[in-house]
């Protein structure tokens, strides 16, 4: 397989690469309150749609974000506001039922209709398009119809496509119209104005280290304590472990390559395949003069941590997108990461045994444009003391037997990796430039990883729950199997439920 030229492409996500910003630049810093009633952890989409709905029924909400507004996956999605959404009905139907299933496209529908508004009231484009699911291969294609039944039977007016605007066999395809894709930046931030007119605040460059468990709460941050009310934990997957929600959890990365695109000759639908390689396709025209129009390919997915090439993935999709599509130069090739929840409902709702004080909202399964406002919805009503007629299928999932099944074989596989990984580390010799290896004594291994700003060492035990990391090379991190906490390579912690850095090693 050829390899790209990583010189010529950017790795951000293409939101931030057009406004020429960076994530980590945290622009204005505001002093932290020391009290609030409610206090929202994270600034992606769950935390700021939750902040404005609560905001919107006159509690004003405190965001505290550990980075900057849009910094997480909500700032690297595709950000395709689509009800349609791959396989993921049929398995909430097997998983939990016909009912959950219509709870969760209620929900959805909902979510997805305020959040349009809001963006369309704050002059956010809004791009409508029709939702394609397809499949190319035998077992794709029953996904593709079991999908259509279930979709049908939870309600939404899901329809069989003869005629489609993908240039490749496709053996079976369904259809939704009316669905749309923004630019998730834009709407972020939008969220985030609508948040300060209602009078919350947003407090970026602050992370959330630990929570001490009973009333009056308090938050403990790197910038000091907070006493709350309540508490929102919008942070993808809770960072306070006494949840239990990571067992639940498995985190799943994947790529986006973005090439300049005449949009005349390729695909305008937005569109996922149901095969084993999973593609998806959406369009993000210019949006100020000197820009290209651009075709996004995503796809690829895998466990996050998992021991593979993560520069293979992108080089795979590279030469796919390559192969079937009239693409032009690529221009950006980022990675995200989402968290698919045991029985595949997202977790959306109050912890049990905190009496309604701690919330969290996770596992969408890399649906969030519609979920995130869902959670924002279904919390929000909590909170209020008026829930939602569908607000009990998201509370848990864990009592469905798949749910059961899926938790118990998430949680073999992590106590495989704790077991077998540090019976298989590497000799220090000498590393490859672009290179990470975990070396050195099996109880206490060590990192090492050069690439161009440097070599350097730490721990190799991730800070959250023990597990031994690994290199990914696209990204140049350490990035955990266990729960999917990931590390720059100095040890700083980026995302996943870890919340201390790993400590720095002598070779
Ligand atoms: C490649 C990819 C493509 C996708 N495409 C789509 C799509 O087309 N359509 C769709 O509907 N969904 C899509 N998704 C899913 C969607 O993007 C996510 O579900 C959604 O963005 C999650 O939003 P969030 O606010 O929950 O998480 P995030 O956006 O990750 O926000 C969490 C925030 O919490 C902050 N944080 C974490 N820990 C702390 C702490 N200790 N203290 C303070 N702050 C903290 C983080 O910095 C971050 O800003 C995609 C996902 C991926 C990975």
């Amino acid at each position: 397989m050829k390899d790209l030229d990583r010189t010529a492409i950017g790795l951000d996500a293409v939101w931030w690469a057009r406004r020429g910003e960076s994530p980590e630049e945290v622009s204005s810093r505001v002093e932290l309150p020391r009290s609030a009633t409610v206090v929202v952890v994270g600034a992606g989409l769950t935390g700021m749609s939750t902040a404005v709905r609560l905001a919107q029924q006159g509690i004003e909400p405190l965001v505290i974000e550990a980075r900057r507004v849009g910094s997480g996956t909500s700032g690297r999605t595709n950000a395709k506001v689509s009800l349609l959404q791959g396989s993921l009905v049929q398995g909430i139907r097997r998983a939990a039922g016909a009912e959950a299933a219509s709870a969760y496209v209620t929900a959805n529908r909902e979510g997805q209709a305020w959040l349009l508004e809001l963006a369309q009231a704050r002059g956010v484009e809004v791009q409508t398009h029709t939702a394609v699911t397809y499949a190319v291969t035998p077992s794709g294609e029953r996904k593709v119809r079991d999908e259509l039944s279930a979709v049908q039977a939870a309600g939404l007016d899901a329809q069989p496509l003869v005629e489609h605007d993908l240039p490749f066999a496709v053996r079976s395809a369904i259809s939704l119209e009316d669905q749309a894709q923004v630019d998730p930046l834009a709407l972020v931030r939008a969220l985030r104005e609508e948040l300060e007119s209602l009078g919350g605040r947003v407090v970026e460059g602050v992370r959330v280290t630990g929570l001490n468990w009973r009333r009056p709460w308090r938050l403990e941050t790197e910038a000091g304590a907070v006493r709350c009310e309540r508490v929102v934990l919008a942070t993808q997957t809770p960072i306070l472990d006494r949840t239990l929600d990571f067992a639940r959890l498995t985190g799943e990365r994947s790529y986006v390559l973005a090439y300049e695109a005449d949009l005349s000759r390729v695909p305008h639908s937005m569109s996922l395949s149901l095969d084993k390689r999973t593609r998806s396709l959406r369009t993000a025209p210019a949006t100020a003069a000197g820009e290209s129009d651009l075709l996004l390919v995503g796809g690829n997915g895998h466990t996050v941590g998992a021991r593979i090439s993560t520069r293979a993935c992108i080089d795979d999709l590279d030469q796919w997108a390559r192969e079937y599509l009239e693409v032009g130069e690529l221009r950006w090739a980022w990675s995200a990461q989402d968290y698919r929840a045991a029985g595949a409902m997202p977790r959306i709702g109050p912890v049990p045994g905190t009496d309604e004080a701690l919330f969290v909202a996770t596992g969408y399964n890399k649906w969030g444009l519609t979920n995130a406002p869902a959670a924002a919805h279904i919390i929000t009503a909590d909170i209020m003391g008026s829930p939602l007629p569908y607000a009990g299928a998201f509370r848990g999932n864990t009592s469905s037997i798949r749910g059961v099944a899926d938790a118990a074989k998430h949680n073999a596989r992590v106590a495989a990796h704790l077991a077998g990984d540090r019976a298989r580390l590497a000799l220090p010799k000498d590393i490859a430039h672009g290179e990470g290896r975990v070396t050195g004594n099996p109880l206490t291994p060590t990192a090492v990883a050069e690439v161009d700003r440097g070599r350097c060492a730490v721990s190799a035990v991730c800070t959250h729950l023990g597990g031994v990391l690994s290199w990914n090379d696209a990204e140049q991190t350490w990035d955990c199997p266990l729960h999917a906490s990931r590390f720059t390579m100095e040890g700083a912690v980026i995302e996943g439920p870890a919340t201390r850095p790993l400590g720095r090693r002598e070779e």
